[in-house]
C-alpha cells in the first residue's frame, strides 16, 4: 500500500469499516510513513471530538425513518447516469473541477476552500444532501451517514429556516455541512478538521461576546470562523457579519451547553 491507496481508503480505515487484509495492510504503512499515520490521528481526534457531543439516543422510529432515507437515496444515486443529473448540477461540478487550482494558488486556505464549496453547492439544485428542517433528524444522519455527532443550531428564532446537511471533503477531511436559509439567502455552516497551517493569513479578528473570530470577505461572501480543539467552524453567507456573528455565538453555546449536560 502507498500514501495515495491509504489515503483513499482512510475513512473505511478509521471507521473500522476495512477486511482483515486490507486493515493490515493500512496498519503497516501508517507504522512506516509518519505523514499517513498523523492524517489517521487526526481523523481520529476529530471523529472523537464530534463524539464528544453527548449521545443522545434518536427513538429508534426516527432511526428507522433515517436509515430508510439514507439507503433510498444511495439507489436513487446508484440508478441516476451522470447524463440524467440537472444541468445545473453538471456545470457546476466542471466549474468546481477547473476553477479549484487557480483559486487555491491564488487565495490559500482552508477559508477559501469552504466559501468555493458554498459556492459550488448554492449551485447545486439540492444544496443538501440530505433535505430536512428537523434538527433532531439531520443530527442522526449525521450519526448514521459518517458517524459524526454534530451539533445543529437552532437558528428559527432570527428567521433562518434549516435546509438539510451533507458531507463536504476539505483538504483531505471529511465535514459536516449544514445549510440554512434565510429569504434566498443561504447560511453555510461547515465543521471540518482544522488545516495542519492553522494560522490562516487574512482576515480581521474580531471579539464577539468574549469569543475571537476571524471574519474575512471572500468572492463577495462573509465568513466567520474560529478553530477550538483541533476543529475549524465556518459560516459562510451574503447575511451580514452581525447576522454571522449571532449565529457563530449560537453555535458555540449549543455546542457547550450540549458538552455540559
Ligand atoms: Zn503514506
Amino acid at each position: 500500500m502507498n500514501c495515495d491507496t491509504f489515503l483513499a481508503c482512510l475513512h473505511p480505515y478509521v471507521d473500522g469499516e476495512l477486511g482483515v487484509s486490507d486493515t493490515l495492510a493500512a496498519d503497516t504503512h501508517a507504522a512506516e510513513c509518519p505523514r499517513c499515520r498523523s492524517v489517521t490521528a487526526r481523523e481520529r481526534s476529530f471523529r472523537q471530538l464530534l463524539s464528544q457531543e453527548p449521545r443522545e439516543t434518536a427513538p429508534p422510529e426516527l432511526r428507522r425513518r433515517i436509515v430508510t432515507r439514507i439507503r433510498r437515496s444511495a439507489r436513487a444515486r446508484a440508478l441516476r447516469p451522470w447524463l440524467a443529473l440537472p444541468a445545473a448540477a453538471a456545470v457546476a461540478a466542471l466549474l468546481l473541477v477547473s476553477v479549484l487550482p487557480l483559486v487555491h494558488r491564488a487565495a490559500p486556505g482552508v477559508i477559501a476552500e469552504l466559501v468555493d464549496k458554498h459556492i459550488a453547492f448554492a449551485q447545486l439544485e439540492r444544496p443538501a444532501e440530505f433535505v430536512s428542517a428537523d434538527r433532531r433528524e439531520v443530527g442522526e444522519w449525521f450519526r448514521e451517514r459518517a458517524g459524526l455527532r454534530v451539533t445543529i443550531p437552532d437558528y428559527s428564532p432570527a428567521g433562518i429556516r434549516l435546509v438539510g446537511a451533507r458531507i463536504a471533503d476539505v483538504g483531505e477531511h471529511r465535514a459536516a455541512y449544514i445549510v440554512y436559509e434565510k429569504g434566498h439567502t443561504l447560511l453555510s455552516v461547515f465543521i471540518a478538521p482544522a488545516p495542519r497551517d492553522a494560522a490562516d493569513a487574512g482576515g480581521t479578528r474580531v471579539s464577539f461576546r468574549g469569543y475571537a473570530y476571524l471574519t474575512r470577505e471572500q468572492k463577495g461572501y462573509r465568513t466567520v470562523s474560529w478553530t477550538e480543539g483541533g476543529v475549524v467552524f465556518g459560516l459562510v453567507s451574503m447575511l451580514d457579519y452581525q447576522a454571522l456573528l449571532e449565529c457563530a455565538d449560537r453555535l458555540r453555546e449549543e455546542r457547550s451547553a450540549q458538552t455540559r449536560l
